[in-house]
């Protein structure tokens, strides 16, 4: 069985849309990875930290996925990492009202011994050197590092982020991020800095108006679908990630081909992620939900023209 390694936060959330507001919910990259790559077969753990703060309920709704917890520290007296954000009418950018580092501030991930050989390894949004120090452990070169970051990290710690950016395989971003780390506003001309950044494969993610695979000279689109209900798109960007890195994880294929495939799995399950609440929506999605609208993400791409 194929073998992901993901770091990244645990939060409380507290989040604002046009259509409610929450008070302290489960949040983090962590557990929208978590939750996304568990739909696929394969083993995962999760690095990360929490406070004492952080309720034994949310790590046992992840365990019961067979997520890995063990190499989650519960820092005792600790508070755990806490973030607040609130999204304009269009849902397509949002202001961080709040960050509370916490425990977040000193962490020192520690690899599980037996998941330093795994295939795929995802660098959740944190400090580039957290993320530098998750590669430094494996003793195995895994088939596919996968990164992600955010505009903050860019703003803060440049040349930390240019080294780990350098050793990774593929790097999920936004388009809005893609264009401040270039400085570019063409996204084909931004995947080309890019990679001469380091990475062969960059996904720019698009919100509602889907994704956008580069390798080499070949170029992929994934089209988000088209939601009646969409409540509140935190985690998408990370449940994208879950789901492409679960794909990958259970196929162990890195071909672009494969990876097309991937982009897909990730914009379906992001579809999933935004029609509620949180994770809430994570939690609840079945297998036979997901096969039902990878049907739809086909029909809203296929079409049949004659060439002349
Ligand atoms: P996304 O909507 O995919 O960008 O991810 C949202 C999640 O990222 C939220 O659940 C937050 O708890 C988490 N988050 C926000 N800021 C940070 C940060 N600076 N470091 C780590 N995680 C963060």
């Amino acid at each position: 069985m194929g073998k992901l390694l993901a770091v990244g936060s645990m939060a409380f959330d507290a989040i604002e849309t046009p259509f409610g507001k929450t008070d302290k919910i489960l949040g983090g990259a962590a557990p929208y990875i978590g939750l996304a790559a568990s739909q696929f077969d394969i083993d995962i753990a999760v690095v990360s930290v929490v406070g004492e703060d952080f309720p034994e309920k949310y790590l046992s709704m992840l365990r019961d996925r067979n997520i890995d917890l063990s190499a989650v520290e519960i820092v005792k007296g600790g508070k755990t990492f806490f973030w607040s954000g609130k999204y304009h009418n269009d849902l397509n950018s949002r202001d961080t009202i709040e960050t509370q580092l916490n425990v977040l501030g000193d962490f020192t991930p520690v690899v599980p011994e037996h998941y330093k050989d795994a295939d795929v390894v995802m660098l959740g949004n944190l400090h580039p050197n957290t993320q530098l120090s998750v590669i430094e452990q494996m003793e195995k070169k895994p088939k596919l590092i996968v990164l992600d970051t955010m505009n903050f990290w860019m703003n803060n710690t440049w040349d930390e982020l240019m080294t780990v950016i350098s050793r990774v395989d593929i790097i999920t971003i936004n388009d809005e991020e893609a264009r401040q780390l270039t400085n570019e506003y063409s996204l084909v001309k931004a995947a080309q800095k890019i990679r001469q950044m380091g990475p062969e494969y960059i996904v720019i993610k698009k919100g509602e108006h889907g994704a956008l695979l580069f390798h080499e000279d070949n170029v992929f689109f994934a089209p988000a679908l088209p939601l009646e209900e969409v409540f509140d798109p935190t985690g998408a960007g990370d449940t994208f990630a879950g789901a492409f890195s679960g794909y990958i994880a259970a196929t162990r294929d890195v071909s672009f081909h494969n990876m097309k495939n991937a982009v897909i799995y990730g914009s379906n399950l992001a579809s999933f992620c935004v029609e509620k609440f949180g994770t809430e929506r994570m939690q609840k999605l079945s297998k036979d939900e997901i096969q039902k609208r990878l049907l739809q993400f086909k029909e809203l791409t296929q079409f049949e023209i004659e060439l002349t």
